[in-house]
């Protein structure tokens, strides 16, 4: 199986770009932050903020998180109930990054990511997947911008689902998972020492996709 695992900071393009890869090269494109997102979904159902002063492991155990594909878009799960789109608010964003720091968590959903890449070809996007969950796969990329750029391309995205929300609120938001993403003590953000680096600063859309395409074609 060919794996290509993506990783980079908030914002800078991973899904989108990661999503239109997937889909030229015929593999199954997995985003694992939708899976932190889901967990901390239910820690803040269960009433917990980002301080999750709660039992993680009773709520853990009392939790089923579940990846399908449906007409090869990934959708996720929650207890059996579609919550595909209620993780991406920015409420869930906070609580996906505050979980997302808890080991507990990340031993949760670890296998689940290791199985999709055992039993398909996949493009996988995330934090850690090229250093933790597939320390061995095919092509890693670090997929990067200027904080700035990708405050506004988030802040564009939301806009464009009919959130309210500010540039500022956006990029202050941007810098605060960055900071909590890298400085966390497991498994935090960084470029792994086999992996390319691709800065989509300035670059089109398209052209952020030839990128990336181009780096995977002259490894597979
Ligand atoms: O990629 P996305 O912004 O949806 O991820 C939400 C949060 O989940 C991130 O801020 C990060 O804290 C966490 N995450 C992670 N490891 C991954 C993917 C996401 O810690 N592989």
């Amino acid at each position: 199986m060919i794996s290509v695992a993506i990783d980079g900071p908030a914002g800078a393009g991973k899904s989108t770009l990661a999503r239109k890869a997937a889909a030229e090269l015929g593999f199954i494109y997995v985003d694992t932050g939708a899976l932190y997102r889901t967990v901390g979904l239910k820690f803040s159902k269960m009433g917990a903020n980002t301080d999750l002063n709660c039992d993680i492991p009773s709520v853990l155990a009392d939790t089923t998180v579940d990846i399908r594909f449906v007409d090869g878009e990934q959708r996720v799960f929650l207890d059996g109930v579609d919550v595909s789109e209620e993780i991406r608010t920015p409420v869930a964003s906070m609580m996906a990054s505050a979980v997302s720091a808890k080991g507990e968590v990340r031993a949760f959903l670890l296998e689940m990511q290791r199985k999709l890449a055992r039993e398909n070809n996949v493009l996988m996007d995330g934090r850690d997947i090229g250093t933790v969950v597939l320390p061995n796969a095919t092509v890693k990329i670090f997929l990067t911008a200027s904080a700035e750029e990708r405050a506004r391309r988030r802040y564009d995205e939301l806009i464009n689902k009919g959130m309210t929300v500010t540039f500022k609120e956006v990029y202050d938001d941007m810098v605060q998972r960055d900071y909590n993403d890298s400085h966390r003590e497991i498994a935090p953000l960084k470029q792994a020492d086999d992996a390319v680096l691709a800065d989509t600063t300035g670059l089109e859309p398209q052209e952020s996709l030839e990128l990336i395409l181009n780096i995977v074609k002259e490894r597979i």
